[in-house]
């Protein structure tokens, strides 16, 4: 594990990161208490997973695809987003 990172990454920076799990470049950060509450980069694929593990655990499987179904559409929008601001430079 590299240098703990205390402070959170900016939208720009969090983009430089390896994923945390996989090594893909990350576009969202987690905060995990049992790794020191630091700031660890994860890739869009992960992120969507690790959401599906936490929401399976607190809302049970039935519950947990309502929300990650909002979600997904939420992230695909983002990453619309993400691509298009990088084509404005
Ligand atoms: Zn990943």
């Amino acid at each position: 594990m590299s240098k703990k990172r205390t402070k959170p990454y900016t939208k720009r920076g969090i983009t430089r990161v390896p994923c945390f799990r996989c090594g893909k470049p990350s576009t969202q950060q987690w905060q995990i208490c049992a790794l020191d509450n630091q700031y660890l980069g994860v890739c869009a694929e992960c992120d969507i997973g690790m959401n599906e593990v936490v929401l399976s655990f607190m809302l049970g499987e039935s519950t947990k695809d309502y929300y990650m179904n909002k979600y997904r559409r939420k992230n695909e929008q983002r990453s619309y987003t993400l691509i298009k601001e990088e084509e404005c430079g």
